[in-house]
């Protein structure tokens, strides 16, 4: 199978490339390639203009300050997961990065592209949604942030607008007291794309469950939040969290209630209603962990 013809441009400004996305009818933007390439390759899309984000080096800046976290939409999994200041204080997103594809894929891909296929598989999106996190996309008209909650609309659908670019994730500092974690199921080790999700953030005050959130991917059209899974966690004690089976499987039952998985070539929807109580529970259980650890430092 061979590439169809496209017109590649190598932007230096961000108002290059947004010009070039708004002018040219049938044109995409090209970040690692890892998707766009193999879809062009299989024949699943085509684009006679590609515009390359590979000479914006803001868009690969990792920096920090009182409030926040700043994630160039540019910077690779491997960037994300080896960063000092994410490894730190944002665990469970290098952890998630480092379970993405493979060192080649890790070494290309960037968080930006995973985001902005919309796939309800992509790994990022459960753990950022529960850290909190917003996106930033640029445009001529200008910049607008989006709750990465409300990023996705369906499958492979987003909230970017003809002529918008992602330009970074914006992650809140976790509150003290509070943990994250993201589980994923794949058919196999490596580069296997998820079947199944889980995310979870925990809050503690202490004693009892504050706040929670779990988070399913590749179970409904869109990372999905589980409104259920969050009544059954609020106000229960944090040790329960972490040994009391029966909350953890009210927690999992909810869990798989919020899911509308689909049969694909990974798995049935039935295989994948079946995965999300295991992944969530799991979640729950160590983001509960972290969170009762988290007052100890
Ligand atoms: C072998 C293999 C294994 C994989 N394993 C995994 C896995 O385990 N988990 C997982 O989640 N994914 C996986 N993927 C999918 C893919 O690699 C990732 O989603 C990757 O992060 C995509 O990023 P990219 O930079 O390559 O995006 P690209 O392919 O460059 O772009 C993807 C889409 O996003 C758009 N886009 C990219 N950047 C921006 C931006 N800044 N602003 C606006 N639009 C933008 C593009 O136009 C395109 O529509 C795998 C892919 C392969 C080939």
């Amino acid at each position: 199978m061979h590439l169809t013809q496209f017109r590649y441009h190598k932007p230096k400004t961000l108002e290059e490339a947004c010009t070039l996305l708004e002018q040219k009818e049938n044109a995409a933007v090209l970040a690692g390639g890892t998707d766009v390439l193999v879809e062009i390759k299989k024949g699943l899309r085509q684009n006679d203009d590609l515009i390359s984000l590979s000479a914006l080096d803001e868009l690969k800046e990792i920096s920090k300050d009182e409030n926040n976290l700043y994630i160039g939409a540019g910077a690779t999994h491997n960037e994300v997961k080896k960063s000092p200041l994410i490894k730190n204080e944002f665990q469970a997103i290098s952890e998630a990065a480092s379970l993405i594809g493979t060192e080649q894929i890790r070494n290309t891909g960037t968080i930006g592209g995973n985001l902005c296929t919309g796939a309800s598989c992509c790994d990022m999106a459960p753990v950022l949604i529960a850290y909190g996190a917003r996106v930033e996309l640029f445009s001529l008209k200008g910049k607008r942030t989006v709750a990465l909650k409300d990023f996705f609309r369906f499958h492979k659908q987003t909230m970017i607008e003809k002529g918008e670019i992602m330009t970074k994730v914006i992650v809140p500092n976790l509150e003290k007291g509070s943990g994250v974690w993201f589980e994923k199921f794949g058919l196999r080790d490596a580069a296997a794309i998820s079947v199944a999700s889980a995310a979870a953030m925990i809050k503690t005050d202490g004693s009892k469950c504050s706040d929670a959130l779990v988070v399913v991917g590749a179970v409904a059209p869109v990372p999905k939040i589980s409104d259920k899974a969050k009544d059954v966690l609020t106000g229960k004690s944090t040790t329960e969290l972490i040994n009391d089976s029966s909350i953890l499987e009210q927690v999992g039952k909810a869990a798989a209630d919020d899911s509308l998985p689909i049969d694909d070539i990974r798995g049935t929807a039935g295989y994948r209603r079946g995965l999300v109580p295991v992944l969530a529970k799991r979640a729950v259980t160590k983001a509960a962990k972290r969170a009762v650890d988290s007052l100890k430092n």
